[in-house]
């Protein structure tokens, strides 16, 4: 039997959240979706509306609330590098006030809080595959400091309520993830590509394309994050959920052609600064803790997301935000 409890998911209208919140609506649990729509629309979550056990609120996570809920997952943050870069105050003020507020709210009702954070905190990485044990390679002072250095501050902040006020957290290292509802235009390497290809317009590959990333698909990932919510209590992590398989950029340019079979070519822009020239996690920990690891391959991944770029009107979405650093 399934215990209904009130379930918080800050950023729970973009992209990742709103697959959480759907999850947690089918479970039948009182679902409250927060978000001040900066990257994401209410459509993400329309469907959602009519559902007795789903509220959606619209608020600033920089500013405090009060609501009494079980658990939290702390998604509210803009996540591509455009979205990230366009306002660097704010995307430092979301990591850290945010976090501060959530916390807040953790403390007093005693709920459980998950923070999303991110590859990122180890920054251009100097080990390879990253585990968990890695402390990271971040510029602070960098055009990507703004979203490393808040997530870092975010993890410090989650294990001090812990350590502290005896809040009961879990933190996820989230490697990229792509998957049907991510924003079509926020400039990351996936919605870039497939837009590109469907639209018949050269792909741009940054730098000469050798940079690696490993890409997990929404649905393995969202099952590692609820996981790792409702794992045992002595596992907090901070824990790697993405997916292994690592590819270059140029590799990944070729297998979306190959999938929507474009007739488009490469082109390449200059590399933006601090790009990580490599990424892929170790997942030895989730694998043995969790008893997670991904099962959709990139390819079938990639299919599911070209179907759903295929069916959407891009008139519906807000044009790219404007990226001043690049
Ligand atoms: P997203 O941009 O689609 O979702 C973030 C949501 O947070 C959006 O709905 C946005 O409107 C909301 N938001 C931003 N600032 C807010 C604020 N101040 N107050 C209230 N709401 C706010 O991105 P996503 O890919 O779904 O990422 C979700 C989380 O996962 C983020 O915290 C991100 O850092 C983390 N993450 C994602 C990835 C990935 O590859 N998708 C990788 C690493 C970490
Ligand atoms: N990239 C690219 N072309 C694009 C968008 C991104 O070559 O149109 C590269 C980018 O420079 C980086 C990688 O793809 O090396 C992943 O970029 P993304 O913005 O998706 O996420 P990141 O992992 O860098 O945060």
């Amino acid at each position: 039997m399934t215990v209904i409890k009130r379930v918080l998911v800050t950023g729970g209208a973009g992209f990742l959240g709103s697959h959480i919140c759907e999850r947690l609506v089918a479970l039948g649990h009182d679902v409250i979706c927060l978000d001040n729509f900066f990257t994401s629309q209410k459509s993400n979550v329309a469907h959602l509306l009519g559902e007795p056990n789903f509220e959606l609120i619209r608020h600033d996570i920089t500013l405090p609330i009060f609501l009494e809920v079980d658990e939290i997952y702390h998604m509210a943050c803009p996540a591509a590098p455009g979205h990230y870069q366009f306002n660097p105050i704010k995307t430092i003020k979301t990591s850290v006030m945010g976090s501060i507020n959530m916390l807040g709210v953790a403390k007093r009702c005693g709920a459980k809080i998950l923070l999303a954070s991110t590859s990122e905190v180890y920054g251009d990485p100097e080990v390879h595959p990253q585990p968990e044990s890695y402390r990271g390679n971040v510029n602070p002072i960098g055009p990507r400091a703004c979203y490393d250095e808040g997530k870092r501050a975010a993890e410090t902040l989650f294990m001090d309520y812990h350590r502290m006020n005896r809040v009961s957290i879990r933190i996820v290292r989230i490697f990229n993830t792509y998957g049907p509802r991510m924003h079509p235009y926020d400039g990351r390497v996936v919605s870039n590509f497939i837009r590109q290809a469907l639209n018949g317009q050269d792909i741009t590959i940054f730098g000469d394309g050798s940079q690696t990333r490993a890409f997990c698909y929404r649905d393995d990932l969202v099952t590692g994050i609820m996981g790792l919510m409702n794992g045992p209590d002595d596992f907090i992590g901070p824990v790697n959920i993405g997916n292994p398989g690592e590819f270059t950029i140029r590799e990944l340019a070729e297998l979306v052609i190959e999938l929507t079979r474009a007739k488009v070519n490469l082109v390449q822009r200059e590399l933006p600064a601090d790009d990580p020239t490599r990424r892929r996690p170790d997942i030895t920990l989730a694998k043995k803790k969790l008893g997670w690891e991904p099962t959709i391959t990139l390819r079938e991944g990639l299919e599911k997301t070209i179907d759903w770029f295929r069916s959407i009107d891009l008139d519906h979405y807000r044009p790219p935000t404007p990226n001043f650093v690049r």
